[in-house]
């Protein structure tokens, strides 16, 4: 069995995450533990769908009967576009579609927002970095949950839009760290093993460097500010609380969130 499959050479199956590269994404550990945990027979692939063929790939991954699908990047505004009913529209992107009827949602917010309650963030200013799709839901959770938001991001016009979106938003030109409470990387540069140039001595003591991308060893955006001391968070818990979230609204049944845990360690 392949790690992960073309979207034209998929087989026939329930459940998948779609996005380009695809190929680094435990969401089918994950995923593949909770139906072994309820004993499910349902099936979790990992599928790569350029942004150029979201149109066609939807309508081959439908007829081959798949139920549910997780988006990641760069296709999360696409599946906003693509389904016809949402409540998640305020969150400018959609990470969970359910196929038959074209229904989308927003699990990364609410699962993003879960994992904060163990940081007890006292400064409520956060710089987030990026301005994509996850950028976007999380702006918005962060706006709507009392946070102080700065974006920065390498494409100003993309942060101006995001901000535009958003009451309260700023946006920066320089991403200095000094006087926040949380730190944020949305972007996807730790993909290629990327590591953004960014001042930490100027942080806060107390502030937190948080990763959504994750990887076995440190992300290369965290290593810096661990090295200084500071607290450090990957994307395994968000990943973790964005996937319980979209099982339980495509099944109504709950997530095993520790069997999740085990599988991706
Ligand atoms: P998008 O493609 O929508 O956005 C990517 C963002 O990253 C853009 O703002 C882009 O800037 C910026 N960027 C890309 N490369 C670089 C670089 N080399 N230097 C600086 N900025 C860069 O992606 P998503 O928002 O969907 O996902 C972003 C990341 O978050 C990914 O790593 C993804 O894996 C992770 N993620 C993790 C989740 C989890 O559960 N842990 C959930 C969702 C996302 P520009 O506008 O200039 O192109």
């Amino acid at each position: 069995m392949s790690d992960w499959y073309e979207w034209q050479q998929a087989p026939a199956g329930s459940y998948a995450v779609i996005g380009d590269p695809v190929s680094h994404s435990l969401s089918p550990k994950m995923h593949r533990a909770i139906y072994r945990e309820l004993g499910l027979k349902e099936s979790y692939e990992a599928i790569r769908v350029p942004l150029a063929d979201f149109d066609l790939a939807m309508e081959r991954l439908t007829e081959i009967g798949y139920k549910g699908l997780n988006i990641t990047l760069p296709l999360k505004f696409k599946a906003l576009d693509w389904c016809r009913s949402t409540d998640s529209e305020r969150y400018g992107s959609i990470n969970t579609l359910r196929l038959d009827d074209r229904a989308g949602a927003n699990t990364d917010a609410p699962g993003f927002l879960a994992t904060l309650s163990g940081l007890e963030l006292k400064n409520k200013q956060v710089l987030v970095l990026g301005a994509g799709g996850s950028a976007f839901a999380l702006v918005r959770a962060l706006s709507e949950s009392g946070f102080k938001v700065k974006v920065y991001n390498r494409t100003t016009e993309k942060a101006l839009r995001l901000a535009s979106a958003i009451p309260g938003v700023e946006v920066t030109l320089e991403p200095n760290l000094e006087g926040f409470g949380m730190v944020l990387n949305t972007t996807s540069a730790g993909i290629t093993g990327e590591k953004l140039p960014l001042d930490w001595s100027r942080a806060n003591d107390d502030c937190v460097a948080y990763d959504l991308f994750y990887s076995a060893d440190l992300t290369p955006f965290l290593i810096d500010p661990a090295s200084q001391g500071l607290k450090v968070l990957d994307g395994k818990a968000m990943l973790i609380e964005q996937g319980a979230l979209s099982f339980e609204w495509w099944t109504g049944r709950k997530a095993q969130r520790s069997a999740m845990y085990e599988a991706i360690q």
